[in-house]
């Protein structure tokens, strides 16, 4: 994607192997996305994204050597349509997500989030699994949602502030905690000992956010985080490279 500023952001999907099959973490746009009707209206203008079916997710999972069939679960951070364009190519997999994002995405109540979502991309009817933050866990002193279901090594951290549900997905890997922290930022900087982004990404998060304030609260708890927890946001160039160097 190509916002304001001359950046290339890009859609960080993790894959991962579990004991029930694959798993996928946030789906990107899908296959045929450019043909599949008009974006959100803020996507064109802001975003700009180049909608390349070879990109997608469907199409990456083969290139790795694996059958979709095989990806039975997908985590999303959240339903905006550059996270969840994928659900539709994998429409056998349970989708799990926060209560909160499902509920703002599927009965929005607010102008905002009526024009925000693509119930299009769910239409094939997902099977969604919610979860809401009732549990009291915590995870590197984040609360925490864990287990998702019946993925023990998967939990999901909510980091409200871009849309309403929005959450974080930690992994343990076994060797280390992954933090997939979905667009609670966008660039490196962001979380870097002495912060700062440049201007027109700042301005683009704080346009697309539904509590700007609650997300720089959020980012500042991640900025905590201690450094044996590997964080990443959906959409910095850098992070995905330093992930698959
Ligand atoms: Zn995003």
């Amino acid at each position: 994607m190509r916002p304001a500023g001359g950046f290339t952001i890009v859609c960080h999907c993790l894959l991962l192997e579990t004991p029930r099959g694959l798993c996928l973490v946030d789906t990107g746009f899908g296959i045929g996305e450019a043909a599949f009707g008009a974006l959100p209206g803020y996507y064109r203008p802001l975003i700009r994204p180049a909608l390349l079916d070879s990109e997608a997710a469907y199409n990456q999972v083969i290139g790795l050597g694996h059958d979709p069939r095989d990806v039975r679960d997908i985590v999303v951070t959240h339903l905006d349509a550059d996270h969840a364009g994928g659900l539709r190519d994998f429409p056998w997999a349970r989708v799990h997500l926060h209560a909160a994002e499902h509920a703002a995405a599927t009965r929005p109540a607010t102008s905002a989030d009526k024009g925000r979502y693509r119930s299009r991309q769910w239409a094939h009817g997902a099977d969604w699994m919610t979860y809401d933050d009732r549990g009291g866990e915590t995870l590197f002193g984040l609360s925490a949602i864990r287990p998702l279901c019946d993925l023990p090594d998967l939990a999901l951290v909510p980091l409200a502030g871009h849309s309403r549900g929005h959450s974080g997905v930690a992994v343990d890997t076994g060797t280390g905690w992954l933090l997939h922290a979905g667009d609670a930022y966008w660039y490196h900087g962001e979380v870097a000992p002495s912060p700062h982004c440049p201007r027109a990404l700042a301005l683009t998060q704080r346009l697309v956010a539904t509590d700007h304030r609650q997300r720089l609260a959020n980012l500042a708890r991640l900025r905590e985080l201690p450094a044996e927890v590997r964080v990443f946001s959906a959409h910095d160039p850098h992070e995905l490279d330093l992930a698959v160097a």
